[in-house]
C-alpha cells in the first residue's frame, strides 16, 4: 500500500495533518466497505486487500501482499480475457466483467469486478484498483430460477417447455445418427374424475405418485416429462415403437396400475397413450408432439388403458375435430345452436304435459346436425358447460314464453351431461336463470343419467339436494342401458325415471324386454317415481304401456321433436292422444269428490280436468252417498267438516257399502284429533290436508286408483 504521507507533497505540517486526516477516512470507508477490494501494482503484485477481500477469497492479508491475482484465479477462464483486462486498464480505461475464481478452500465463485487505473502525480499509471462483488448468490438463484422454468413443480419431472427443448435436441442427435426416437403421449383415464371426488390435494398425491411409479421403470437416457394436468410424455431414445404391446410400454402400464390409496380407496390408474415415430410420423418436434396427441385421442375414444400408434388418418380426424371446436364455438357464441321440443304425453288423460327439449346445430354448411354429431366432442372439449348453459336458459326462457301466451302448464326437461354435472356451480346457474326468466322451479325438469350418477355419491348427493331444494324436478334418462342399479333409485330424489327406447322397440315381441319394463315401471311405482317411456313408435307399444301402468310416453308416435313454433301450433291445436272409446268400454276410472264449498270443488276440477279421470262431485254426503249408488267409483275424497253429515261418518258408511273403494279426507290439520278413530277403523286410507300441494295430490290419487286394483283399460 501507498504510504500516504510519502505520495501527499504537503507545504507544511498542517497540511500534512489534514492530507493524513483525510487519507484516514478514505482507508477507513475502503477498510469497513463491504465489497473486497485489491489494489495491486503495475507489475501486478498486490499491495493492499481489504477485510471483505480476506472475507471472500479466504486468504488472510499476509497471504495477499505480495502475490500477484492469479492467486485466485480458477484456471478455467480464457486467457484472452486477461488479456483485454490488462490491456484496458494500462490503456487508461476501466474494466468490467466477470470471472469465475477460486477461494483458498478451492471453492469455485463468479464475481463481477471493476478494475480502474490509479495515475501518479504525473499522470502515469501506477497502481490499479479493483472492486468485486461475489455473485454466488445471484448466480445459484438464477439458477434455481431456470429450473423452475424447466421442472414441474408438483412432480419434479420436466415440464412441457423442458421436454420440447430437450426433444428437438434428441431429434437433432438422431438424424446425425441416423437412429429413431420413440415420443409417447400419455393422457391418464378417468383423472378428472377422482379430482372431482376427492378434491385437488389427493389429486395432487395421486400425480406424484404415478410420476415416480412411472420414472421407476424408465430407461437411463429416456425422458419422462409431465406435459400439464393428467398428460405425461415419454420420450425413448433409439426405438422406434411398432407394437403397442412393446415391453417399453408395458412396463410403463404396470407401473401406472400399481395401486396408490387415495382417500382410504386403492385406486389403479391406466392412461391413453398415443405413439409418433420419428422420423416416420414427425420430423421437429412440434410435428412429432402433434402426432402423439391424436394418436391419444384416439385412443381414448377407443376405451380405458388403450394405446395407438399414430397412422397419417388420425390426424384428419384430429384436424377435423380442432375444426369441431372452432366451429362449435362460434355456434355457441352465434346463435347456431336451436332447440327442438318433443312432447311428452299422459299415459293417463291423453294430453301434452310436458316437452323435452332437445338442442340441434343449424350448421352454416352441413344443414341442421343432430347432437350425437357434436355432444360428445362438445363434452370432450368442455364446451359442453357454455353449451348446457344455453340450453337451460333457451328452454327456460321458452317455456315461460308460452306460460305467457296462455297456453296450458307444462313441464320442461333438459339433458344434462355428466361432465357438466359435475361442474358444482350448476345450481347457481339454474337459480339463476329460474330468477332472470320468471319460470317456476318445479316446471323444469332436469334429465340425468346413470353415469353422472356413479361418481362420487357424497357429491352427487349434494347437487341433488341443492336441486330439490330449488324445487326441479330430477329425471333418470335412458334407464336400462347403464349401470342400472336399485341404488340409484332409492338413494336419489329422482321424480321420474325413463325407460330407454332400446326396451320399448321391442316390448310386444320380446318377452325378455317386456318383463324388464313391467318390472321397472312396478319397483319405481313402489319407490314413488313416475315412469315416462321413451322411443314409443307404435299404437301397440302404447297399449302396452298404457296397460301395465306406465305414466307418461314420449316418441314419433305422438311426435317427432319439433322446432318451436310447430310445437307450439300443436298445443294450440289442443292435440292429444285419445282413450276416450277404450276408457268407457272398459269403465272409465271414476273419482268422487265430497265438498261443500263449491271454491274448493272448482279448484279440485281444475286440477285434475287433465288427468283422464271421470270427476264427479257432491256437496254433501247425502248427495255423495246418491252418486255411489248410480256410478261405479273408485276413489274418493271428502271434506271433514260438513252440515248434516262429517266426512268421517260419510266415509265409514261408504266402507260398509263399498268396501272396494280407496277413501280419503281432505282437511285441516285442526280437524286430525277426530279424525284418528276413522283411520284406526280403516274407513279412510289417507288423510290430506288443506291446503294441499298439486304435484303431491295428484300423485296420491294416481296411487289411490292403484290401491283400488284399477288397471287401465285394456284396449
Ligand atoms: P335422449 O335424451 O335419450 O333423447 C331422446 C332421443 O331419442 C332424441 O334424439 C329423440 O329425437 C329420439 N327419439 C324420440 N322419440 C323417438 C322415437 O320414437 N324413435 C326413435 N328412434 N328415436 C326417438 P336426439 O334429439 O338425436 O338426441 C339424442 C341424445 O342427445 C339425447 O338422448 C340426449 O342424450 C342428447 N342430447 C340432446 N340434447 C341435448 C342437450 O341439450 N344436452 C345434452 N347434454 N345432451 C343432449
Ligand atoms: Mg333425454
Ligand atoms: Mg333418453
Amino acid at each position: 500500500m501507498v504510504e500516504p504521507c510519502q505520495s501527499v507533497s504537503a507545504a507544511d505540517g498542517s497540511g500534512c495533518e489534514e492530507a493524513r486526516r483525510q487519507l484516514m477516512l478514505f482507508r477507513q470507508a475502503i477498510e469497513q466497505l463491504g465489497l473486497p477490494v485489491l489494489i495491486t501494482n503495475v507489475q501486478g503484485r498486490i499491495e493492499y486487500a481489504n477485510p471483505a477481500m480476506e472475507r471472500t477469497s479466504g486468504y488472510g492479508s499476509a497471504e495477499l501482499i505480495g502475490a500477484t491475482p492469479r492467486l485466485l484465479s480458477s484456471g478455467e477462464m480464457a486467457r484472452e480475457t486477461y488479456q483485454v483486462l490488462w490491456q484496458t486498464v494500462m490503456g487508461g480505461e476501466s474494466w468490467q466483467g466477470e470471472l469465475l475464481n477460486r477461494r483458498k478452500n478451492g471453492e469455485k465463485y463468479w464475481e463481477r469486478l471493476l478494475v480502474a487505473p490509479l495515475r501518479d502525480e504525473a499522470g502515469a499509471i501506477a497502481h490499479l484498483v479493483s472492486i468485486h462483488e461475489d455473485l454466488t448468490e445471484r448466480k445459484a438463484t438464477a439458477s434455481r430460477l431456470e429450473q423452475l422454468a424447466s421442472i414441474d413443480q408438483l412432480t419434479g419431472l420436466p415440464n412441457r417447455a423442458c421436454l420440447l427443448d430437450r426433444l428437438a435436441g434428441a431429434i437433432r442427435d438422431a438424424s446425425i445418427q441416423g437412429c429413431s426416437l420413440s415420443f409417447a403421449y400419455l393422457d391418464l383415464d378417468r383423472f378428472r374424475a377422482i379430482n372431482d371426488t376427492v378434491g385437488s390435494e389427493e389429486a395432487n398425491r395421486l400425480l406424484i405418485g404415478v410420476a415416480s411409479r412411472m420414472q421407476a421403470v424408465i430407461r437411463r437416457g429416456d425422458i419422462l416429462a409431465r406435459l400439464g394436468g393428467d398428460e405425461f410424455a415419454l420420450l425413448l431414445w433409439n426405438v422406434a415403437i411398432d407394437d403397442p404391446a412393446c415391453e417399453a410400454l408395458q412396463r410403463l402400464r404396470a407401473a401406472l396400475a400399481m395401486p396408490q390409496v387415495v382417500c382410504g380407496r386403492t385406486v389403479a390408474m391406466t392412461a391413453s397413450t398415443g405413439v409418433a415415430v420419428f422420423p416416420r410420423d414427425g420430423a421437429d418436434a412440434d410435428s412429432l408432439l402433434r402426432a402423439a396427441e391424436a394418436a391419444a385421442l384416439a385412443a381414448k375414444r377407443d376405451g380405458d388403458d388403450k394405446v395407438r400408434l399414430y397412422s397419417p388418418e388420425l390426424q384428419t380426424v384430429h384436424g377435423d375435430a380442432l375444426d369441431m371446436t372452432a366451429g362449435l364455438r362460434r355456434a355457441i357464441d352465434c346463435d347456431e345452436l336451436v332447440l327442438h321440443f318433443q312432447p311428452q304425453v299422459s299415459l293417463l288423460s291423453g294430453e301434452i304435459v310436458g316437452a323435452e327439449a332437445l338442442i340441434r346445430w343449424q350448421h352454416p354448411e352441413r344443414g341442421l346436425l343432430a347432437p350425437g354429431v357434436f355432444i360428445a366432442h362438445a363434452e370432450e372439449t368442455g364446451l359442453i358447460v357454455p353449451m348446457t348453459e344455453w340450453v337451460i336458459y333457451a328452454a327456460c326462457a321458452q317455456a315461460a314464453a308460452w306460460r305467457e301466451a296462455g297456453l296450458p302448464p307444462l313441464k320442461i326437461a333438459i339433458n344434462l351431461s355428466a361432465r357438466h354435472f359435475r361442474e358444482g356451480n350448476l345450481p347457481d346457474v339454474v337459480a339463476a336463470t329460474l330468477a332472470a326468466t320468471g319460470l317456476e322451479a318445479n316446471r323444469l325438469e332436469l334429465e340425468l343419467t346413470e353415469s353422472a350418477m356413479m361418481q362420487d355419491s357424497a357429491a352427487v348427493i349434494r347437487i341433488v339436494d341443492r336441486f330439490k331444494s330449488l324445487g326441479l324436478r330430477l329425471a333418470l334418462d335412458d334407464f336400462g342401458t347403464g349401470y342400472s342399479s336399485l341404488a340409484h333409485l332409492s338413494r336419489f330424489a329422482i321424480d321420474y325415471l325413463k325407460v330407454d327406447q332400446s326396451f320399448i322397440r321391442d316390448v310386444t315381441s320380446n318377452p325378455v324386454n317386456a318383463s324388464i319394463v313391467t318390472a321397472t315401471i312396478a319397483m319405481a311405482h313402489k319407490l314413488g317415481k313416475r315412469v315416462i317411456a321413451e322411443g314409443v313408435e307404435t299404437e301397440a307399444q302404447m297399449n302396452f304401456l298404457r296397460r301395465h301402468e306406465c305414466d307418461q310416453m314420449q316418441g314419433y308416435f305422438f311426435s317427432k321433436p319439433l322446432p318451436a313454433a310447430e310445437f307450439e301450433a300443436l298445443l294450440r291445436e289442443g292435440r292429444r292422444l285419445s282413450f276416450e272409446a277404450a276408457n268407457l268400454e272398459h269403465g272409465a276410472r271414476t273419482l268422487l269428490l265430497v265438498d261443500d264449498e263449491p271454491g274448493i270443488l272448482n279448484a279440485l276440477k281444475r286440477l285434475l280436468r287433465r288427468e283422464g279421470y271421470r270427476i264427479l262431485t257432491a256437496d254433501s254426503a247425502a248427495e255423495g252417498l246418491d252418486l255411489l249408488a248410480k256410478n261405479q267409483v273408485q276413489v274418493i275424497i271428502s271434506d271433514q267438516r260438513m252440515p248434516g253429515m262429517s266426512g268421517v261418518e260419510f266415509l265409514s258408511r261408504v266402507k260398509d257399502l263399498y268396501p272396494e273403494t280407496v277413501r280419503m279426507v281432505l282437511s285441516g290439520y285442526s280437524e286430525l284429533g277426530t279424525l284418528t278413530d276413522a283411520i284406526n277403523r280403516g274407513a279412510i286410507w289417507k288423510f290430506l290436508t288443506k291446503p294441499w300441494d298439486d304435484e303431491a295430490l295428484k300423485m296420491t290419487i294416481v296411487d289411490a286408483f292403484r290401491q283400488a286394483g284399477d288397471t287401465p283399460a285394456e284396449p
